[in-house]
């Protein structure tokens, strides 16, 4: 039922005029199930505000989510309180067959640095409740920040335990590092590289995906877990992509597959898309030209400076026809570039302005160059080529330019491991560098995994390093940052415990890791 304040605000914005009132009650006629199955979340918040996220799917494996192809009007409401006595704002928002039927509502006005609770309501059906933060106010010295990072959540490889948990922790926002979704689908229970079995825990609804309806599909299989949703709707997102939203290690225009640029192009963009529709992310990130701008920055008064990066989508190819090999001539090609230059230049200006205590590099792939090596009869060193690794220029000139800055935490995904390590210019440390392990992806995994003790041996700028699923929080202060490296025993089967594995603090102005 709607109250008699959502009929007067809705009434008082009143989209009717724009879509026409038969066909929102055509419209309404034909939606026989409950609406918000996929539950809802926020995201990219700032000082006065963050999107809201929905989207309408009463059948979600179903062909549009079970929606007839009409927009509808949804209304939502944010409060100051979980009981939603105190409404702080109220609106509309239009549910697009163009986007999916998502709803991305910018909501702006509010006050900084506090929770809020949300939900929405379409005819007779309110939304699962969600919660939300602001950010400080640029100009004000918060004293403490804790914030979530995880990502990898393959949904074939393991539950979302790991998710289940990070729901229960009180965090200002979490920072995801990509692979929300796998765009593949694996025939059977398969093996890892190093030896481990790899059970399909749980299969994915159809093939690899490579149109807008597959992506979309994917994404609505993934939402209908609870756990992802409780953490979707516990917490404020600032979401960015990695390979598998697209496909395996793709970069620009190129994929691991070997399709023409023109035809991989289609597929990015449809992927893209999907990845737009599903996430909390403002308007400003909508695909145009089958692109997306997400690199951006988020700020925490004086405190951080968050600059999530893009690593994909300008990147130049991977050497030597990627994979982890041998040292090859293209690692140390001059024109090899893993930002775009614009990114590069917009990176390094908004590190040098010296307005906050820290400086973080929010992004995806690995900065440390490691040596692979797990057996000793591998005589060469091998290396990550899809990582920085492969891009010794770029990855020189970044580590040469933040040089003395001696504030900056680089924080990573992708490698499905966790690891803590020192960033070098070649001569001194200049940053450290937090690697998140996964949500799922690789399944149960252990403490360590067959070579890490020769990982370790090989690569003295490692200080952790474990193979178990689980995610990040990092606590923040003017002169300290300590990174809790959080970990589930199982996600086999439902109901995995966490524990704190290790903890690494970083003294600021002094770029170095001690673990405990
Ligand atoms: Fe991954
Ligand atoms: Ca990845």
């Amino acid at each position: 039922m709607l109250t008699r304040r959502q009929f007067v605000s809705s009434a008082a914005i009143g989209p009717l005029a724009l879509i026409g009132a038969p066909a929102i009650l055509r419209a309404q006629g034909l939606l026989h199930a409950y609406p918000f199955t996929l539950g809802v979340t926020s995201g990219d918040s700032a000082p006065d505000g963050f999107v809201l996220w929905t989207r309408l799917a009463p059948v979600p494996t179903d062909r549009h989510g079970g929606m007839p192809m009409v927009p509808m009007p949804v209304q939502w409401e944010v409060a100051m309180d979980e009981h939603f006595a105190t409404i702080a704002a109220a609106g509309e928002a239009i549910a697009r067959p163009e986007l999916g039927h998502s709803v991305h509502a910018e909501v702006g006005g509010l006050l900084p640095d506090r929770p809020y609770w949300y939900r929405f309501t379409l005819g007779g059906d309110r939304s699962p409740r969600g919660r939300a933060r602001t950010l400080p106010l640029p100009g004000s010295s918060p004293q403490s920040l804790r914030f979530g990072v995880c990502g990898c959540q393959n949904y074939e490889d393991g539950h979302y335990t790991a998710l289940r948990h990070l729901a229960a922790e009180d965090l200002a926002f979490v920072y995801h590092y990509g692979d929300f979704i796998y765009e593949n689908a694996r025939p059977g229970p398969g093996i890892t590289p190093w030896g481990q079995a790899l059970p399909l825990v749980r299969s994915h609804v159809g093939q690899e995906c490579f149109d807008l309806a597959d992506y979309r599909l994917r994404y609505a299989q993934y939402l209908t877990d609870p756990d992802l949703q409780a953490a979707r709707a516990a917490h404020s997102w600032l979401p960015s992509f990695d390979d598998h939203e697209i496909g395996n290690n793709w970069v620009s225009d190129m994929d691991a597959k070997g399709a023409p640029a023109d035809i991989f192009l289609l597929r990015r963009q449809a992927a893209l898309q999907a990845w737009y529709e599903y996430m909390p992310v403002r308007a400003a990130l909508l695909p145009r030209g089958g692109a997306t701008t997400a690199y951006r920055e988020a700020r925490f008064g004086d405190l951080l400076a968050m600059d999530v990066l893009d690593t994909r989508s300008y990147r130049s190819d991977q050497p030597c026809g990627d994979g982890f090999k041998p040292r090859c001539a293209g690692m140390t090609d001059r024109t090899a570039h893993v930002l775009s230059n614009e990114e590069e230049r917009w990176l390094l200006r908004n590190m040098k302005r010296k307005t906050t205590r820290w400086n973080c590099m929010a992004q995806q792939v690995m900065m440390m160059s490691l040596d692979r090596r797990m057996t000793p009869d591998m005589l060469e060193k091998i290396y990550n080529l899809d990582s920085w690794a492969g891009y010794e220029v770029p990855r020189r000139r970044l580590l040469s330019r933040i040089k003395g800055l001696d504030n900056v935490v680089v924080l990573t995904g992708d490698e499905h491991q966790n690891f803590a390590g020192i960033l070098d210019d070649g001569n001194r440390p200049v940053a450290v560098e937090f690697v998140s392990t996964s949500i799922s992806s690789g399944g149960d995994g252990s403490d360590l995994r067959f070579g890490s003790d020769r990982m370790r041996a090989n690569n003295p700028q490692v200080k952790f390093l474990n193979d178990q699923r689980g995610y990040l929080t990092c606590d923040v202060t003017p002169d300290n940052w300590r990174t809790n490296f959080m970990v589930v025993d199982r996600v086999s089967i439902p109901g995995g415990a966490i524990t704190r594995r290790a903890v690494a603090n970083v003294a600021r102005g002094d770029v170095g890791i001690s673990m405990s």
